[in-house]
């Protein structure tokens, strides 16, 4: 059994019962939205995530995916980026800052803990009440000769 799958199962449930606590509608497209993110690392595009899903459920067409993603923004679900002219949405129940490649605008997760002592201590240095980080870069693979 792979434990990072194990955990994936766990926040899934956690983020359905938050979601049906508020009211709101949990479909088999917004399960498969956020299976769909949990499962990669980084954030995708509406685009992205519509390819991984349509392998298996082909009845999910683009627009379907990209109002999930707009509803589960507005649940507090998902979180939005804009980068490189390209939106794209990653999971917002756990704190973290963002890797940004320069050259392909691909995505990683810099997890909270490693750069909250420092995000604090920039806040006080220049005045800001900040909450996010972004460092840009080249991801491993535009970082190739
Ligand atoms: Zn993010
Ligand atoms: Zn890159």
């Amino acid at each position: 059994v792979d434990v990072t799958k194990v955990d994936d199962r766990g926040r899934l449930d956690t983020i359905r019962d938050r979601v049906r606590a508020r009211g709101r509608r949990w479909t088999v497209a917004k399960g498969a939205v956020l299976e769909t993110l949990l499962d990669q690392p980084g954030h995708l595009s509406a685009l992205q995530i519509h390819e991984v899903i349509a392998a298996r459920l082909p009845q999910i067409d683009r627009s379907t995916v990209h109002r999930v993603l707009l509803a589960l923004a507005d649940e507090g679900v998902v979180h939005m980026l804009g980068h490189h002219g390209q939106t794209r949405y990653g999971m917002a129940d756990q704190p973290h800052h963002h890797a940004v490649c320069a050259a392909c605008g691909q995505v990683a997760e810099i997890p909270a803990h490693l750069v909250d002592l420092l995000v604090t201590q920039i806040a006080l240095a220049v005045g800001y009440d900040l909450d996010r980080v972004t460092l840009t870069g080249r991801c491993g693979q535009c970082g190739q000769p």
